[in-house]
């Protein structure tokens, strides 16, 4: 038996959450969080005990803008070879997505990281653009390449991002109601526990780090059941298996030579300050948004409106459930997406889908 699943140690931290007698929203922000959540069907067990757990904007696919994810198709039908992760092909753009690009003859290919993206552009010799996605986790790996040297043919379209400024927005804004906030371990683990002290002093909330087994989760909102139910509001560590106070000072220290924070739209956000990765001197030259600075001026950073119909603004605040959309499993299934909330396998709507495969109810 996997410790981490024991299914009799679930039963007693359940017992324990219900004789709390708590009424809770809680929110998270990572996929692999609401995946293990969806897959063993604790978002259940846990609404027995009176507490609720939404998805935020955890997942780094849904959070990039329709203006992102058009500046990737605009390259590659402009005769770029774009490399990007498989997740990223089939999120729309304006004028459609990256798998449309592919489809109408671009070079558009799959990469599992951006050394095969260099490979490609060493190879070749053409014109490689690699889409950078993902929070703090990935960003190390992007640094280490930039550091280490690329081809002059090789650029970098940069849609990393920093989450605790996200963390600070969707508090700010207040639209829901939480009592708790359960943050993602593989974040947690490059920036430490420092970044959300400030956060939970500011909006007096409990947030507490955790792993991604099903024991994981249900520790982290008994944690926080427990500050709440001692009109506590710190930062605890579930993951301390393997999260250190000060994070990986490394990578952070990789993130910082290469990166410089700059504010950012993402989507279902106003503008957040201070939360995008952009490539510092001297590796700005290979920053895709400079060097093709022409061919996208009319795109970066426009405020494109969302396809027709589509709710993934609403999800990623944690405002409405994916079962909720009207387009959900309908119109809009991971074979033929609308949002990008269906389309990453990080996604809430995708999860939702991929694990219950409920029809919308009417
Ligand atoms: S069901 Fe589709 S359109 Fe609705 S929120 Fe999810 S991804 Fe967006």
């Amino acid at each position: 038996m996997f410790r981490f699943r024991d299914e009799s140690t679930a039963s007693k931290i359940l017992e324990r959450l219900r004789s709390m007698g708590l009424n809770l929203t809680l929110m998270h922000v990572c996929g692999t969080h609401q995946d293990t959540i969806v897959r063993y069907g604790l978002d259940l067990l846990l609404e027995g005990c009176g507490i609720e757990v939404r998805q935020g904007p955890g997942c780094p696919v849904c959070v990039t803008t329709m203006a992102e994810a058009e500046e990737a198709v605009v390259l590659a039908r402009s005769g770029k070879t774009v490399t990007t992760f498989g997740d990223m092909l089939r999120v729309p753009g304006v004028s459609g997505s990256l798998a449309d690009a592919r489809a109408e003859g671009a070079d558009v290919r799959v990469v599992y990281s951006i050394t095969d993206a260099v490979r490609i552009a060493e190879k070749t010799g053409r014109e490689v653009v690699f889409v950078a996605i993902g929070f703090e986790t990935t960003a190390p790996s992007t640094a280490v390449t930039a550091l280490k040297g690329m081809p002059e043919n090789f650029s970098i379209l940069c849609f990393h991002r920093y989450l605790p400024p996200a963390l600070d927005m969707l508090l700010s804004m207040g639209e829901l109601k939480i009592q708790g906030i359960i943050e993602p371990g593989h974040v947690s683990t490059i920036i430490g526990v420092r970044p959300y002290e400030a956060i939970s002093r500011k909006y007096k909330i409990p947030q507490v780090i955790a792993g991604f087994e099903p024991l994981d989760i249900l520790m982290a909102v008994y944690m926080i059941a427990r500050q709440v139910k001692n009109s506590e509001s710190i930062v605890e560590n579930e993951y301390n298996r393997t999260v250190r106070y000060a994070g990986n000072l490394k990578a952070l220290k990789l993130i910082h030579q290469v990166f410089e924070p700059v504010d950012s739209m993402w989507r279902g956000f106003p503008r957040i300050r201070c939360s995008k990765m952009r490539l510092r001197e001297p590796f700005s030259v290979f920053d895709s948004e400079v060097r093709y600075a022409e061919e996208l001026k009319e795109i970066i950073d426009a405020d494109f409106s969302e396809p027709e119909g589509c709710s993934c603004n609403k999800v990623l605040r944690g405002l409405m459930e994916p079962r909720e959309c009207p387009l959900f499993g309908g119109v809009c299934t991971p074979q033929s997406p609308i949002g990008p909330c269906m389309v990453s396998m990080e996604g809430a709507c995708n999860i939702e889908y991929r694990y219950r495969r409920i029809a919308k109810i009417s």
